[in-house]
């Protein structure tokens, strides 16, 4: 630590994200920090982040505080200003209908949304609010906050019951609340928002969907709207335009139109069920990835879903995830569903002795894990409560970290080129908060730096974005519609290794700590799968479609030749449409089941000793030499190519 100064009574520090210090005032704001680095800045200033949260800009800092000033056109003030159009649309809400009461409105991913109970409306009534919002905004009302006592905010809150109930937690812990008003309208809220309503750009209301109070289903169903808002119309239509698109490929019609996988009231929320035909897609994943880490020296480990609550104590997750974790007793002993399979691996290192010569250990799993979602945010595969992550960890000398990482980031490369997915890195570093020496960090971000210099690769540093026990690199990558995804990481982890005591011997004799790397190529197969659904609308490439050829016999006089075909091509996913039915039916039923080709055999083919080829795109050869089509069709799979190509 630098030499510590002696404390003026009235002025603390606050840090910069550059690292620097800044001296303030003792009641100094968000803002007032914003104008002593610069009058500019002061005016930009839209919110601010204390230590990572999203605030106000009227919020005192304190010392120590990291501090961000978030400004105009940044993501953060997205969020601000769609925040700010939440309470329009409650605003517009309450001069619509009479009555009605209020719940929470926050700002989500991609807009927002706002609760209310009491309120009878149906889709064809958001564009009369979609008027108001816009009339509420083309106002320009001033959105002014003002801090009022406990008393005072229950006595405005008076018929506002769940407001009264967010109140009352609140009033635990503090003697002021916030509200924000704007025109005749007001709202408890503890901000941030935009300075007037002029500022929120266009606002589009969505849909309409039902919600549990605090989203547990013992608590009143009320009424959601969803909306969004952006700063200009053209960024609205291409949000509109790529949401129209998602809605075609969405994978939970195609998932079941293909047979992939149910999710059923009887077998529970979030708990996906494979069909023969989604695990065979699944499968494929699989064996893919395990050819990889077999290549990469990765040993499979197995470990059980279930571990008593001890391990979890341990590994430090029942403190940190217990509220996300399914935890239940057996007796004396309380036991937990896993949510994450590292644990299990780092008990599994522990068990043996090791000397620097065995180093580095990998181990793989695809381990299936828990999480405790809200019911009322799960969705298809994409929100679940069970998932399994193709999960590898490593246990390496730290001088070692480099070597793996390199192999690692070859993987993740290798898996996203093979479904034509354009990707971005980011290396997040060291936070304030953080366990490990000044050493084992220093040492760990440079060789995570060297490997991606090495690369040539353009990457984002995220600096202090790190978790608090290691730097990362992180993978987003882009589908079909251009939506953005994460999922592949390499994460180092120096807290690990000190919680389970791991050791290894060193060439000096000495016992030494080595560091874990967690790592994931896919991330969760739930949510990979239903990426690839959708970024290739269920028209899955050879390698992985779960039916890849069909023969279909002209007639009844072909069903012997047809099925000496399919045995011909038994190496591959083959059925025979052997139903009593048109060939024109045939067709259009192995083009509907997104086969991704069909061999016909009539009696010219069956004289010939051919076939005739037709892919899923309706384009047909004749006069098909058995042997070439078989040729092709083993190299276009081995080669995992991304879409049938024989009639290209
Ligand atoms: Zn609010
Ligand atoms: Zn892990």
């Amino acid at each position: 630590m630098s030499e510590s100064e002696p404390e003026s009574q009235e002025s603390i520090t606050v840090v910069l994200p550059d690292g620097s210090e800044l001296e303030v005032p003792e009641d100094a704001t968000v803002e007032d920090c914003a104008y002593e680095i610069g009058p500019g800045l002061g005016r930009d200033t839209v919110a601010g982040k204390l230590d990572g949260e999203l605030v106000a800009k009227e919020e005192p800092v304190y010392d120590g505080v990291e501090l961000e000033i978030v400004t105009e056109g940044s993501e953060e003030s997205l969020r601000v200003m769609r925040h700010s159009a939440s309470h329009c649309l409650a605003q517009a809400v309450e001069r619509h209908y009479d009555d009605v009461e209020l719940a929470i409105g926050p700002p989500t991913d991609d807009g927002f949304y706002y609760d209310f109970d009491n309120l009878d409306v149906d889709e064809e009534d958001l564009a009369a609010l979609e008027g108001e919002i816009e009339e509420i905004v083309d106002a320009d009302y001033e959105i002014e906050r003002e801090d009022v006592s406990i008393e005072e905010a229950e006595e405005r809150l008076a018929d506002e019951p769940y407001k009264l109930e967010l109140l009352e937690e609140f009033a635990d812990e503090n003697d002021t609340v916030s509200f924000y008003k704007q025109g005749e309208w007001e709202d408890l809220c503890a901000g941030p928002h935009v300075d007037s309503t002029g500022e929120i750009g266009v606002v589009s209301l969505l849909e309409i969907a039902g919600a549990y109070w605090r989203g547990d289903e013992e608590n009143t169903m009320q009424t959601r709207i969803y909306g969004t808002a952006f700063e200009d119309e053209s960024d609205l239509e291409e949000f509109i335009e790529q949401r129209r698109e998602a809605a075609e490929r969405d994978h939970r019609r195609i998932g079941s139109e293909m047979n992939l996988f149910s999710i059923q009231d009887v077998t529970g929320p979030g708990l996906p069920l494979y069909h023969p035909p989604g695990k065979t897609v699944l499968k494929e994943l699989e064996s893919f990835v395990e050819t990889l880490n077999h290549d990469a020296g990765y040993e499979y480990v197995e470990t059980p879903h279930v571990f008593k609550t001890d391990l979890w104590h341990r590994s430090g997750h029942y403190e940190n995830y217990e509220d996300d974790m399914f935890i239940f007793d057996v007796g004396d002993d309380e036991f937990g569903l896993k949510p994450m399979n590292c644990p299990g691996h780092a008990a599994i290192f522990q068990d043996q002795s090791w000397s620097y010569r065995d180093l580095p250990i990998r181990y793989a799993e695809n381990g299936k894990v828990y999480r405790k979602e809200q019911r009322g945010e799960l969705s298809g595969l994409s929100r679940v409560w069970a998932f399994t992550i193709d999960d590898g960890h490593l246990f390496v000398r730290p001088e070692g970290i480099e070597r793996e990482v390199e192999t690692i980031m070859d993987m993740i490369v290798d898996v996203l080129e093979t479904f034509d997915l354009d990707y971005e890195m980011a290396l997040a570093t060291r936070p304030e908060k953080s366990v490990g020496s000044d050493e084992i960090w220093n040492q760990a971000e440079s060789q995570l730096e060297s490997v991606l210099e090495k690369r040539d690769l353009e990457y984002d540093l995220e600096e202090g974005d790190g978790a608090f026990y290691g730097p990362k690199i992180d993978f987003a990558f882009e589908d079909a519609i251009g939506r953005s995804w994460d999922g592949p990481t390499v994460q180092l982890d120096f807290n690990m290794p000190e919680r389970f005591d791991l050791t290894y011997v060193g060439e000096d004799n000495e016992e030494h700590r080595p560091v874990m790397i967690h790592r994931a190529l896919y991330g969760s197969y739930e949510r990979f799968f239903m990426m690839l659904i959708e970024h290739y609308e269920g028209n899955f490439p050879l390698w992985l479609a779960p039916e890849q050829v069909r023969v279909l016999p002209i007639s009844d006089a072909n069903l012997e030749y047809a099925s000496e075909i399919a045995d011909r091509f038994d190496e591959f996913r083959v059925e025979v449409d052997d139903r009593d039915s048109t060939l024109e039916r045939k067709i259009r039923a192995a083009h509907d089941d997104r086969v991704p080709y069909q061999i016909i055999v009539g009696d010219n083919e069956q004289e010939a000793g051919n076939i005739s080829v037709r892919d899923r795109f309706e384009d047909q050869e004749y006069d098909v030499s058995i042997d070439d089509f078989q040729d092709h069709l083993e190299a276009e799979r081995d080669e995992k190519r991304t879409e049938p190509d024989f009639l290209q």
